[in-house]
């Protein structure tokens, strides 16, 4: 990356964060030679990932899919097309944390759920019935019931992280340089 003021190709990341369409990475460079700050941003790769289903099929990610079964579950909820893609892209970034090339469709679901439940809850519950496939009623209290527990007490752990993740929202997470 090179300095527009000198020339000079030695330059250092000051920050790196999701960009507000959160498809491209934001960041802010410091020349080392003339001290000009410059923001560039940069496309990531398209995700290469690839979903085991359960019958043991593979195939391609496809964010197109997932944003539509997330859509689906926050229909009439009053929850932004932004919201929902930045939710997804953390769910992806989560993949490359991983850093597996193929993940399976349970831990898919299992991140997305993730994502939902600080979010919207009633999305949350919607997408775990489609997701889980219940067959008994009691599931579906039992999924209610964990996320009263949350909601009721502020020492436990899973209301921690959620408040933890609720502060990421307003303050897109920090990626390495
Ligand atoms: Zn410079």
């Amino acid at each position: 990356m090179k300095c527009l003021i000198c020339g000079c190709d030695d330059t250092k990341v000051l920050e790196s964060r999701l960009a507000g369409d959160s498809r491209s990475i934001r960041r802010r460079r410091v020349c080392r030679n003339c001290d000009h700050r410059f923001t560039t941003y940069e496309k990531e790769e398209t995700l290469e990932v690839h979903i085991r289903k359960k019958d043991g099929h593979v195939q391609p990610y496809q964010r197109e899919k997932a944003m539509r079964s997330v859509q689906v579950a926050c229909q009439k909820r009053n929850i932004k097309m932004e919201e929902i893609e930045f939710m997804l892209r953390k769910v992806e970034l989560r993949f490359q944390e991983l850093g597996e090339r193929v993940i399976s469709s349970r831990q898919l679901g299992d991140l997305i759920m993730e994502g939902l439940s600080t979010l919207d809850q009633v999305a949350y519950v919607r997408f775990a019935s489609v997701y889980k496939d219940f067959k008994d009623p009691n599931e579906f209290y039992s999924i209610l019931r964990s996320l009263n527990k949350s909601n009721r007490s502020p020492t436990e752990g899973r209301l921690r992280n959620s408040s933890d993740r609720a502060t990421q929202k307003e303050d897109p997470p920090c990626l390495p340089a």
